[in-house]
């Protein structure tokens, strides 16, 4: 699958939105995600699944398991673990902090791959990264169906993303797009 090709996909699930969004910051953008959009297609989902479990094969190898945070990794982790052969599971918040559940465990020594459905600041993924460590796993990569962090975030791993994309945005006075007189939406309500 070429990089198109992943682009088209989002596209056309609605995960990427592109117009002229009123973003809950305040400051407008010409582009919105809502990574969930595309999770609710199971194909579309495998086929991302695959284009990134392909990539993390060729940085790092096979990991013996991959694990993802709740709620958005979960189907992320899950898809990418069937691509590599290896079996999946995920983090959840207790009293907000990060841990495994439901007698999930990663075993010392094992190679982990931490799955992610959005990359912004990547703090959810430094805390599994931290669970895993902890349980004695090695993080041999980190996976994302989206990086939005605009090349900021850094894992001390490789990163391995379906679609790395920019966000600009604007203040409401400075937005090229009211200038030229588009309605903003506000993302969600599609007015
Ligand atoms: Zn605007």
């Amino acid at each position: 699958m070429t990089k198109e090709q992943v682009l088209d996909i989002f596209l056309r699930s609605d995960a990427l939105l592109e117009g002229h969004f009123r973003l809950t910051s305040g400051r407008h953008s010409n582009r919105y995600v809502q990574c969930a959009q595309v999770l609710q297609y199971p194909a579309y989902t495998g086929q991302l699944a695959a284009f990134l479990a392909e990539r993390v094969r060729e940085a790092v190898g096979t990991p013996d398991l991959v694990v993802g945070p709740a709620m958005g990794g979960i189907l992320v982790a899950y898809e990418v673990g069937r691509e590599l052969g290896v079996r999946s599971i995920f983090t959840e918040r207790e009293n907000g902090a990060m841990t495994l559940r439901r007698s999930f465990a990663v075993k010392p020594g094992e190679k982990v791959v931490v799955c992610e459905d959005v990359v912004t600041t990547g703090g959810s993924v430094k805390e599994v990264m931290e669970v895993v460590r902890k349980a004695g796993g090695e993080v041999l990569a980190v996976a994302s169906l989206i990086d939005r962090s605009n090349g900021v975030v850094d894992f001390g791993v490789p990163f391995q993303s379906a679609l790395s994309m920019e966000v600009i945005s604007w203040e409401p006075e400075e937005c090229p797009l009211c200038k030229e007189g588009i309605p903003a939406i506000k993302p969600g309500s599609r007015t």
